[in-house]
């Protein structure tokens, strides 16, 4: 594996590490959701990295997939079960590393069932290991506890400009899932818990989420919306971005809106609706990047403590 290489994914895990342990700790009660997640995407840049994907601000049963909008007055509610999930590339070479954060002492034990599972689940994580065994030690931790993995999300192969490259990690035990870890890879492991069903749903209501799909036949487009596409396709490539990154563009939010959404409808752009988990249960959820590297030598390049 290129030493170059290594060097990228442990500088963007120190730097995904440093950040999401910053802004998880602006997390109180009464505080803008905008507010943490811009200090975080500055944050990142200030340290020498990128953004690999809009600052993720989930709250209670919503378990992914929510960036603060332009404008957005959301603030963190009492009592709540904040999810705050940072990605940070260096040359492309992405960390990805989640945390969550219980303002109500009820909710510590899904907390520390998701906490533990991601440590149970770390050690499953060598050169050659099924990720099988990963999806069992995550399920067992959690339903050991008394709560459900949510088993339609779950961890990811990484490969350079892709959050997502092709594998999946599962967050259940099935001795039929296939694959296994390979030198010279990196890999997300990301245990989501919850109280409810153990499953999340699109709420297609809510997209503040969008990657490129693909370019060509432009002449149907407007200049707003040819502008969008050229200003992506330069800045993300094909990592996920959202409205705040490009308000730039025009003063007209709701024509910025408008034709995100007509992109996506046409092709162009891939959509990211919030994910709620589907009976309502509360969720948690944490998240470390692993580096396997040539030498067999498993690097968790966001290193420090899960919380
Ligand atoms: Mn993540
Ligand atoms: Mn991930």
């Amino acid at each position: 594996m290129d030493e170059e290489v290594v060097k990228a994914y442990i500088r963007a895990g120190e730097i995904a590490a440093r950040v999401r342990d910053e802004a998880a700790r602006m997390i109180e009660p009464g505080r803008r959701l905008i507010d943490i997640c811009e200090y975080a995407e500055n944050r990142i840049v200030e340290l020498g990295g990128a953004p690999a994907f809009p600052c993720n601000i989930s709250i209670n049963s919503v378990a992914a997939h929510y960036t603060p909008v332009i404008g957005d007055e959301a603030v963190v509610p009492e009592g709540a079960v904040v999810k705050l999930d940072v990605g940070v590339h260096v040359d492309g070479y992405i960390a990805d590393t989640a945390v969550t954060v219980a303002l109500d002492e009820r909710w510590t034990p899904l907390i520390e069932a998701v906490r533990e599972a991601l440590e149970r689940a770390l050690e499953t994580v060598r050169p050659g290991a099924r990720f099988a065994d990963t999806g069992r030690a995550i399920a067992e931790a959690i339903q050991s506890r008394g709560f459900r993995p949510i088993v339609n999300l779950g961890g990811h192969s990484l490969a350079r400009y892709r959050v997502h490259a092709g594998e999946s990690i599962p967050n259940a035990f099935d001795p039929a899932i296939p694959g296994r870890y390979s030198p010279g890879k990196a890999y997300a492991i990301e245990p989501f818990g919850t109280n409810g069903e153990g499953l999340v749903v699109e709420d297609r209501e809510t997209v503040t989420i969008y990657s490129l799909a693909r370019l060509g036949l432009r002449r149907r487009l407007t200049s707003l919306e040819r502008s969008i596409l050229e200003e992506v396709q330069r800045r993300f490539r094909t990592l996920p971005f959202t409205e705040r990154w490009l308000s730039h563009l025009t003063s007209d939010v709701q024509a910025l809106r408008k034709s995100l959404r007509r992109l996506a409808r046409m092709g162009f752009l891939t959509q990211y609706p919030a994910l709620v988990e589907r009976r309502r249960g509360m969720v948690a959820q944490f998240e470390h990047t692993v580096l396997i590297t040539d030498g067999g030598e498993v690097i968790v390049t966001t290193s420090g403590s899960t919380g």
